[in-house]
């Protein structure tokens, strides 16, 4: 088979591009990851892992690993910010798994980069390896190291993150854009919150102006918080940064007991500004694509941004496992599958910013029957489209 041939260097260790090296080495391709980070790791911060990624880590054989730290949650719940009424709660955990096939997951992200990582021979992952550059020269890509190395392979992939070189390489330098939301992530051990009684749920608060997270994620050792606030800039020379949990508690004046209980439990938060970009028209140009939060960064507020990473290593592997002699085809037909999907959620993510933090008044209780009656993105079958996909199966059928 032509794909065997194939040779695949990953630029980028996060969840996109690790993924996207387990699905390219299943498809029987030639890869090798480079990381520019020492180790590799992640913040200290809980994920959530949708069907549509799961079926996709399962099919890669990391069901057991990912059973040893996920959770699985019982329910989706959204409340009301001050007085906790349920504004909708949607099953997750058993129902989730016996209509889409595959569990919703809550994790931590160290323990899903281990995860990842650990299915990964050694020797397909080069860390502290800075892409400094790379040219397409027609009949095969020459990435250039920061330490020196250089690396030639058929086909490069740019899994580098929002501020991507790949992406300013192929596309031209764009500032990613403050979405005029902060985002305060911290994790609280469980034994400190026992006197709340929080239930094994994702737990979303909606108030005005802000919205609040939180679920369990350590084999239910630990409590992930995600308390996001709209502010007008962001000034600070990073984008992230420690913060204090008196200022967002501060922040969460007269919000329920249980979001005030778990930020005055907390011991540190980082800041996280939020930033997204444009959707692109392209995410490929002759042997060089993107993947990930380089070609689709988006709000977390469909927490779809790590799921779809997820998706596009699928669909990559895939399109480059049918190739025919010119990769540059399997990449053009790759984006034409995954492009109108992520854009979709981008938008959906940029909106919900919106339906997160109505002010109280006749919008929020619009939203709030919407919530009721289940006629909101959430309810199984508004949501099938998403959770149903099988990212792997895509170049079967029609783009997403
Ligand atoms: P990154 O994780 O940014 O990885 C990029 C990697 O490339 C890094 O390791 C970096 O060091 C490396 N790199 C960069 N430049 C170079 C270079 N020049 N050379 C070599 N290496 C380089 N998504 C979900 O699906 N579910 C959620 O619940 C969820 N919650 C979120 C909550 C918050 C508050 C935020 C901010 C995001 C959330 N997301 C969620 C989105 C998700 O975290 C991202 O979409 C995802 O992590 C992006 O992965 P990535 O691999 O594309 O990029």
């Amino acid at each position: 088979m032509y794909s065997q041939g194939i040779s695949v260097n990953v630029v980028g260790g996060g969840i996109g591009g690790l993924s996207a090296t387990l699905s390219l080495l299943a498809a029987g391709l030639d890869v090798h990851l480079y990381e520019r980070a020492p180790a590799l790791g992640e913040i200290g911060a809980g994920v959530q892992i949708s069907p549509n990624a799961s079926r996709v880590l399962h099919r890669l054989g990391l069901a057991e690993a990912l059973a040893r730290t996920a959770v699985r949650p019982l329910a989706l719940h959204q409340r009301r910010w001050n007085d906790g009424r349920t504004l909708q709660r949607a099953p997750l955990a058993g129902p989730v798994e016996a209509r889409f096939g595959f569990p919703y997951y809550h994790m931590h992200r160290a323990d899903l980069i281990a995860a990842l990582a650990g299915a990964i021979p050694a020797e397909r992952i080069h860390l502290g390896h800075r892409l400094a550059g790379f040219t397409d020269t027609g009949d095969g890509v020459r990435a250039q190291f920061a330490n020196g190395v250089g690396a030639e392979s058929d086909v490069l992939v740019g899994a580098d993150g929002i501020h991507s070189l790949v992406r300013a390489g192929l596309f031209g330098a764009q500032s990613p854009r403050f979405t005029g939301c902060v985002a305060y992530r911290g994790l609280v051990p469980e034994s400190r919150l026992r006197d709340l009684s929080i239930e094994v749920t994702m737990q979303a608060w909606l108030g005005p102006g802000r919205h609040f997270v939180n679920y369990f994620v350590g084999g239910g050792q630990l409590v992930n918080f995600v308390a996001v606030i709209e502010q007008d800039s962001w000034t600070r020379e990073s984008w992230t940064d420690r913060g204090d949990p008196a200022d967002v508690l501060a922040a969460f004046d007269g919000w329920h007991p249980q979001v005030r209980g778990v930020l005055e439990a907390a011991d540190e938060a980082f800041i996280w500004a939020l930033f997204d970009r444009a959707p692109l028209d392209h995410w490929s140009r002759g042997r060089v694509t993107l993947l990930g939060d380089s070609c689709h960064a988006m709000l977390p507020f469909m927490a779809q941004g790590a799921a779809q990473a997820i998706e596009d290593g699928a669909t990559l592997a895939a399109c480059l496992a049918a190739a025919g002699p010119d990769p540059a085809v399997a990449l053009h037909r790759y984006e034409t599958l995954r492009l109108r999907r992520a854009t979709r959620l981008q938008a959906m993510s940029a909106d919900n910013k919106r339906r997160f933090h109505l002010p109280d008044g006749p919008a929020q209780r619009e939203r709030d029957e919407q919530l009721a009656a289940g006629s909101t993105g959430w309810s199984f079958d508004a949501i099938a489209w998403l959770y149903d996909h099988d990212a792997a199966m895509a170049t079967a059928g029609r783009p997403g």
